[in-house]
């Protein structure tokens, strides 16, 4: 089948390299600059700073056996066993050159597009002739036809892009809410004041994580990220950009120490952690052109190894 996979973050990704072995021919669009969606990376001068996901955890099998080659290739690397009274013993990883660089390893032998929006799907009546199901169309005017679909971008994107076509969304699914997170980033004159191993989850009112990207291992420059929690982002979403810095680099104080911060920005996340979980791991339309799968971390859990679960899945439903 020719299969068209919306979103290149880690769900998308992952069902689309099943796909493939499966013998599929796959295309995975992404509006983003680059695959990886809330596995981001930034550079700020010679530092680098992950400001998505900060770590993830492997507890499933599918998802250890996604993993352990990148493991073996000195890829992902165990970062700690926990973050606050000498952890849980549970492997934390993170991934050497930021988050980002397993999306990119993941998308590499893939057809993955990105700058492409895909903002319209709809029966493949509209692409006479082409025998397909569906027609995908994006942002530069093309389309592209599908035998079948899967799509894992958040569910009030995949909602709107699927207005046209001609399925039904269960209310619940459609109505699913997502936290918002502001996301500070600074590089420091010298190091922080944050102790091994790097992270502190739940530091302090209003802060759900401080990261040192330096002591975690991917950053030459002292850098913090800093993840302001679910009320205090929602709370702070519409003020002015220099006073929603200014605001976490106070709350962040404890962890800058006696450093000099040298760069701050920030980074609004408006579809950071959905509120409910969907029962099932992915969701097959019953009525629609062809094959349509929505996937994503609102299925398996807000969580790389939930979004992972949830593209192995909506491959599944392809056979694969
Ligand atoms: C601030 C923050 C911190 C987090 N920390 C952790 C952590 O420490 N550990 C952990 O396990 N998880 C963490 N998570 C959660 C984890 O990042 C996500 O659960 C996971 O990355 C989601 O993957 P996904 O593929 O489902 O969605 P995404 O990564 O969001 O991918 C969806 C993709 O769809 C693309 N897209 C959207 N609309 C369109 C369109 N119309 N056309 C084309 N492309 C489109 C987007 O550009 C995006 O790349 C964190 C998330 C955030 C935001």
């Amino acid at each position: 089948m020719r299969v068209i996979v919306v979103g290149a973050g880690l769900c998308g990704l992952s069902a689309a390299k099943t796909l493939i072995q499966a013998g599929h021919q796959v295309t995975v669009f992404d509006k983003g600059r680059s695959p990886g969606g809330r596995m981001a990376t930034r550079r700020i001068g010679p530092a680098r700073l992950d400001h998505g996901a900060q770590f993830f955890t492997i507890r499933s099998d599918p998802f250890a056996a996604l993993i352990q080659p990148h493991i073996d290739q000195g890829l992902v690397y165990e970062w700690c066993r926990g973050f606050s009274g000498g952890g849980d013993g549970f492997p934390r990883y993170a991934v050497h050159g930021g988050m980002n660089a397993l999306a990119k390893a993941l998308a590499g032998p893939l057809d993955v597009r990105c700058n492409s929006l895909v903002f319209a799907i709809r029966p493949a009546a509209a692409a006479a002739g082409s025998g397909a199901s569906w027609d995908v169309a994006l942002d530069d005017g093309t389309s592209m036809a599908a035998d079948g679909l899967v799509v894992t971008c958040p569910l009030p994107q995949a909602n709107s892009l699927l207005v046209t076509a001609g399925t039904e969304l269960p209310p619940d699914l459609i109505s699913t809410e997502y936290d918002r997170t502001i996301t500070l980033l600074v590089t420091l004159d010298r190091p922080s004041a944050v102790g091994e191993p790097g992270g502190l989850q739940n530091p302090a009112e209003a802060l759900s994580f401080v990261s040192d990207n330096q002591r975690k291992g991917i950053s030459d420059l002292p850098a913090l990220t800093v993840h302001a929690d679910a009320e205090w982002s929602q709370a702070h979403w519409d003020d002015d950009p220099a006073a929603t810095i200014r605001a976490l680099v106070d709350l962040a104080d404890d962890y800058v120490g006696e450093a000099a911060v040298l760069e701050a920005q920030i980074k609004k996340w408006r579809f950071a952690t959905p509120r409910t979980i969907w029962p099932k791991r992915s969701w097959v339309a019953p009525d629609g052109a062809g094959l349509l799968v929505l996937a994503g971390d609102a299925f398996a859990g807000p969580r790389v190894e939930g979004a992972v679960m949830s593209g192995l899945a909506a491959a599944a439903a392809f056979g694969a």
